[in-house]
């Protein structure tokens, strides 16, 4: 595979800018060994974990910046522990883990802030809760614990719910995130370019050939972590199990000085969520069932009102507090490939050595740092 590095040098195409703003463009390196198509939370990750192993990786971005065009620039960046799917659970766990520990960053700071985490379930799963609890503090040396009985849990009203409590979780920001583990990529030799949509990906003598209007890579392998929009993606980064783009559609409300302080907080029973944004802000979400929309498709203003009127049961406050924002955007939704490698995370396109992540269902920051390293090492022995 490291033949392509000691190559890239001498077969190069040039790329333009496409945002001076952005960050700088040069050389589109004419070989890899692994071309990342999509440069959102889940291509930082994977292309990090590649490069680190010491693949030379070029991931190719269609928007000017990274982690700002898709899910991820638009992402509550909630991340807690516990998942109730058997095949996140251990992803969850691992993440918490990545996103504490300050030694994996090149920032030197771990990105998390831990607000805690609340996930209200229903009283009839308090067992299931509590063996959930001992197994992660078994894992993580944390503090999760059940709360049963009391109508509030660190800020969040319970509606009539327990609730998991995970003192040491709570949110990270994605585009930081991102930012991070590109930059580390770059420092393991990555070439991380934006501005450069991939139009197509074809095969080409056994290999996938990654082509762009700023020039072809000839690749050893190719993951495509295009998100949303691999629901109708370019041609040759179809996956095998498809993914449909699901809308996600959020508000953004002011919190006074006299309400309290709360946790991040999802409601298994009803798919509520929010989390605390900084000191004076929360941000609210609901399930937002629109399939297939475009990427950009305007905010719901229905939604956001019934929003807002779903989640005064666990912040009443709610009631007057001043309506800032609607944000919308989309996810990759899908089940995971039983066949595939990587446990499921990767399935294939039907173009040799060319893989597709799975489809996140609107919690792929969560999973993203364990997703990365599983997904580089199955890249890795697979090609
Ligand atoms: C509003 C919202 C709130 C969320 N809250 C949470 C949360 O609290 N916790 C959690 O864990 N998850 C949350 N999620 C889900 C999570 O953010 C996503 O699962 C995750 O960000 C998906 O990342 P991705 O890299 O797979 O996709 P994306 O971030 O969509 O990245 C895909 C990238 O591919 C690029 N691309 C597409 N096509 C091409 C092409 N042809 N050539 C080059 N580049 C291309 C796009 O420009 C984009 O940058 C939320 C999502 C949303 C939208």
């Amino acid at each position: 595979m490291h033949g392509a590095r000691a190559r890239a040098g001498r077969e190069r195409a040039i790329v333009t800018d496409a945002d001076p703003t952005g960050p700088p463009v040069g050389e589109l390196p004419a070989v890899a060994d692994v071309v990342v198509v999509g440069a959102g939370i889940t291509g930082a990750a994977v292309a990090h974990h590649l490069a680190r192993r010491g693949a030379a990786v070029v991931v190719l971005e269609q928007a000017p910046r990274p982690g700002a065009a898709g899910a991820t620039g638009s992402s509550g960046g909630m991340v807690r522990a516990y998942d109730p799917d058997p095949a996140s659970a251990p992803l969850a766990v691992a993440g918490l883990a990545a996103y504490r520990d300050p030694g994996l960053w090149a920032s030197g700071r771990a990105p998390l802030r831990a607000v805690g985490a609340v996930t209200v379930a229903d009283p009839g799963r308090e067992a299931v809760l509590r063996a959930a609890a001992d197994r992660i503090n078994a894992v993580l040396g944390t503090s999760a614990h059940v709360v049963a009985g009391p109508a509030e849990a660190a800020g969040v009203g319970l509606a009539g719910g327990i609730a998991l409590v995970e003192p040491e979780a709570g949110w990270v920001a994605p585009a930081e995130v991102t930012a991070d583990w590109l930059e580390q990529a770059r420092a393991d030799g990555a070439v991380v370019r934006c501005g450069v949509p991939v139009r197509a990906v074809e095969a080409r003598g056994g290999r996938p050939a990654v082509v762009t209007g700023a020039g072809t890579v000839l690749a050893g392998a190719v993951v495509s972590a295009v998100g949303p929009w691999a629901a109708d993606p370019v041609p040759g980064l179809r996956p095998v199990v498809p993914v449909r783009s699901r809308s996600i559609q959020v508000g953004v409300v002011g919190r006074g000085p006299a309400v309290p302080d709360h946790a991040t907080f999802v409601d298994l029973r009803t798919g509520l969520y929010a989390k605390p944004v900084g000191a004076d802000r929360t941000l609210i979400g609901m399930p937002h069932l629109v399939w297939d929309a475009p990427v950009g498709a305007p905010p719901d203003p229905g939604h956001a009102r019934a929003t807002v009127a779903a989640l005064t049961a666990h912040f009443p406050w709610l009631v007057s507090a001043p309506y800032l924002d609607t944000v919308r955007a989309a996810d990759a939704y899908g089940a995971p490939d039983r066949d595939g490698p990587a446990s499921g995370l990767l399935t294939g396109t039907g173009v040799p050595h060319v893989w597709a992540v799975r489809g996140w269902n609107g919690g792929g920051v969560k999973t993203a740092p364990e997703a990365g390293r599983r997904i580089a090492d199955a890249v890795l022995t697979h090609t």
